[in-house]
């Protein structure tokens, strides 16, 4: 009967790939052919039908959203209790497994997990402390090197400069950084799986009891994983093992963060016995949706091959927005987002994606306008707020009094006259002896003695002494809270006092940070709630949740709000409503991509992800006019619009104004299919006959409004009938009814 209940909702491909038995399994396939669900669905049949106990389930997700879903679906089909199951990304098992070895893996035992920002700091610190011109040793840059090293499982040791000095340079500071992270008790992203793959590779036994254990190691989004995660798998895999990968090659988007593509051919010659199985069927989007992805994807080269087709409705048209400007881009979409919120939509179901960050600002301010509540994942996270990142710093240091970089924030933080120039001293003591800033600043003779710098610095470390022995035997929100109150930064943030021409601006930004503390309390008393982590303690756990979850919370959560993310954050997921924005060449494709065929084709991949989101209606945007970087600039339409088959794509221009109208223009003459039309008025649309509604036409039988334009007798309306296809048609003739 549970057989039944994990096979049924299958079809036959991926029964058989669910059901297929213990040797190592590539499932490669499409966009949304149903390899997360046959992730998911195979991990309850190895429970169910191969008796594995769940205890020797190890599975890999992408994000921690996804890992927090499938968790929810396998215990729902199964009635597992919360928390047995190892799911998580590679960072969140990496970490995990750190912090039970910490001594294995030569860690300290409060070690912290640095963010990128934090790691950049350091850098920075490490730069500047050895004389070196910042403009020629970029802090990203190097860190950019540390990283990329580490992801190919190297470290300074096994790198050669060579004659090339440059590069002699880079690994003598990649040195430093590791130095200066060791005495601090700090590990970044990269750190993390390099040292959870060497500690399985340099402890034979600890890696022969988690083979033993992990009987079962399943991968989804597998084209993403780059050198190192790949030889960690294939370790705890070994030889005799039968990992179970699911991945599609035109989904791969992180090359530049060092993902190889080629692990799913290697997986194949790594493994002789490895079963193959392709899933054709696309569950997910519109037929005129898939065509367009299809269409784009074939744009690209040295393709492993696969066939993606659905049984779906056809569906409407891609919707190609041509805008003025990028303001004129974002009010577009949010007055269609208010057109589908009036006719019954969730607002959750709608999601804005773009190439970069930067973008948001613009959708932000028309949706804030349009009092349209929205979601931004990614950009600013709630974790990386400055205010947080201070609060975040006093509880670091409750657990590693060592972390520099969180001494550093705070030390005079609410301000205790502790200057510049003391932490430069402090800096120096500590680099002199090999040591820590606090047990530098522990040392000094003068600490122990009087002094006004002295006695503060003895107050700060008093002060966070008390604070961990305070707040030992609390309950993790309540011991933040002491934090916050104890340590000054309420009162702080209450009291800074704004000057008088910006007052008011200030005010409200200090209650959004206090705000924000708030949050970060309630973000705790959710987290201990909701927490399956049995074997860290609650700081810990919650630390290392806000160094690594990616942009999940923000202080909304709950509402329904529009979702806004870039492609990148977008994978994996899906919408009912999705508007792919800034469509524009040098924007997407990326200007750093032009030139380039393989970055190229990265970001061609990029678009097929994002497009392959939609489930039902998909919009293509673009800008005439764009500013970017404080320029005003005049992108020509991205190639990716072209390579969209033109017969399922309509062009959208409901409300143009003469300059729109050039821009049209312009934009025909490039794309001659669309249908020329010209109007003047910004006059609402017809009444009754708003986007989306649906109509009823004596002859042609009913259907929904793609398209209105013009006013008055001579407005013209585009409706997708079911029976006869898409028609344009005069209002004054048409007689049309809402249904
Ligand atoms: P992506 O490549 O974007 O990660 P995917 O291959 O992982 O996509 P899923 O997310 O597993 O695809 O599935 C896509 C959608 O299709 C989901 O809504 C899923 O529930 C649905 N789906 C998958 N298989 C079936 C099926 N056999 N019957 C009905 N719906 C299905
Ligand atoms: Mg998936």
């Amino acid at each position: 009967m549970y057989l039944d209940a994990i096979l049924n909702p299958l079809n036959e491909a991926q029964r058989a790939a669910v059901s297929a038995p213990l040797v190592p399994v590539l499932v490669l396939a499409g966009a949304g052919s149903g390899k997360t669900r046959v992730l998911t669905h195979r991990i309850a049949w190895l429970i169910q039908a191969e008796h594995a106990s769940p205890y020797s389930i190890l599975a890999v997700t992408f994000t921690n959203k996804a890992a927090g879903e499938m968790r929810g679906r396998v215990e729902q089909i199964l009635g597992v209790p919360p928390g047995v199951l190892w799911i998580g990304t590679f960072h969140g098992i990496a970490h995990r497994l750190l912090r039970l070895h910490w001594r294995e893996a030569g860690l300290t035992q409060g070690f912290q997990i640095l963010d990128s920002d934090d790691q950049q700091r350091l850098v920075k610190r490490i730069i500047r402390a050895n004389d070196l011109d910042e403009s020629r040793w970029e802090p990203r840059d190097v860190a950019w090197f540390i990283n990329s090293s580490k992801d190919e499982g190297r470290r300074p040791q096994d790198l050669k400069g060579g004659n090339d000095p440059t590069r002699a340079q880079m690994i003598r500071l990649y040195g430093l950084y590791e130095e200066a992270c060791a005495r601090a008790g700090v590990v970044d992203f990269a750190e993390l799986l390099l040292r959870a793959y060497e500690l399985w590779r340099d402890h034979p036994e600890l890696l022969a009891h988690y083979r033993q254990r992990f009987r079962h190691v399943l991968v989804d989004e597998f084209q993403d994983t780059n050198a190192i995660q790949y030889a960690w798998l294939r370790l705890i895999a070994g030889p005799d093992g039968h990992p179970f990968v699911v991945g599609d090659d035109d989904q791969s988007v992180y090359r530049w963060r060092g993902a190889r593509v080629e692990n799913m051919q290697q997986f194949r010659r790594d493994y002789a016995r490895a079963k193959l199985y392709r899933l054709e069927q696309n569950y997910r989007s519109t037929a005129a949706i898939l065509m367009a992805a299809n269409g784009l994807i074939a744009h690209n080269s040295g393709r492993l091959g696969k066939t993606l087709w659905t049984n779906g409705e056809p569906g409407l048209p891609i919707q190609l927005y041509a805008a003025f400007n990028e303001r004129d881009e974002a009010e577009f979409v949010a007055r269609r987002v208010a057109d589908y919120v009036a006719s019954g939509n969730r607002r959750s179901d709608i999601a804005v994606l773009y190439r970069s960050n930067a973008q948001s600002r613009a959708f932000e301010e028309a949706f804030i306008a349009g009092r349209i509540p929205y979601r931004v994942y990614g950009g600013l996270r709630f974790f990386e707020r400055a205010e947080i990142k201070d609060a975040l710093a006093y509880l670091r240091l409750l657990l590693n009094r060592d972390d520099d970089g969180a001494y550093e924030r705070v030390v005079n933080l609410p301000t205790r006259g502790i200057g510049d120039r003391t932490v430069e001293t402090l800096r120096d003591e500590a680099r002199g002896a090999g040591i820590s800033l606090w047990k530098a600043a522990a040392a000094r003779s003068d600490v122990q003695q009087g002094g006004r710098t002295a006695n503060s610095l003895r107050g700060f470390h008093r002060l966070v002494d008390r604070l961990a022995k305070e707040t030992a035997g609390l309950p993790l929100h309540e011991q933040i809270d002491v934090v916050l109150k104890e340590s000054g930064l309420i009162e702080h943030h209450g009291r800074e006092k704004p000057s008088q021409d910006a007052a008011r601006g200030e005010t409200a930004r200090n209650e959004a940070r206090l705000e924000n503390l708030a949050e970060l309390v309630s973000a705790a008393r959710s987290f201990a709630a909701e927490s399956t982590d049995l074997e860290l303690p609650p700081l810990d756990a919650f630390l290392a949740h806000a160094a690594l979850e990616s942009g999940e919370r923000q202080s909304d959560a709950g509402e329904d709000s529009v979702q806004m993310m870039t492609l990148h954050m977008a994978k994996g997921l899906e919408f009912m409503y999705v508007f792919l924005c800034g469509m524009e060449e040098g924007l997407f494709p990326h200007q750093r991509s032009i030139s380039d065929l393989e970055a190229l084709e990265e970001e061609r991949r990029l678009c097929y992800v994002g497009m392959t989101r939609a489930m039902k209606h998909l919009y293509l945007t673009h800008a005439e006019q764009r500013r970017l970087h404080g320029m005003d600039t005049h992108p020509a339409p991205s190639r990716f619009i072209k390579e969209v088959s033109r017969d399922i794509v309509a062009e959208v221009r409901p409300r143009a104004s003469g300059a729109r109208a050039v821009a049209a223009a312009r934009l025909r003459r490039e794309q001659p299919a669309a249908p020329a039309i010209r109007f003047r008025t910004e006059e609402p649309p017809p009444p009754g006959m708003r986007l989306g509604a649906r109509v009823r036409h004596g002859k042609f039988g009913e259907g929904v409004v793609l398209n209105v334009e013009g006013s008055g007798p001579h407005a013209r309306v585009q409706v997708n009938f079911e029976q006869q296809g898409t028609k344009w048609l005069m209002m004054q003739y048409a007689n049309l009814e809402p249904v």
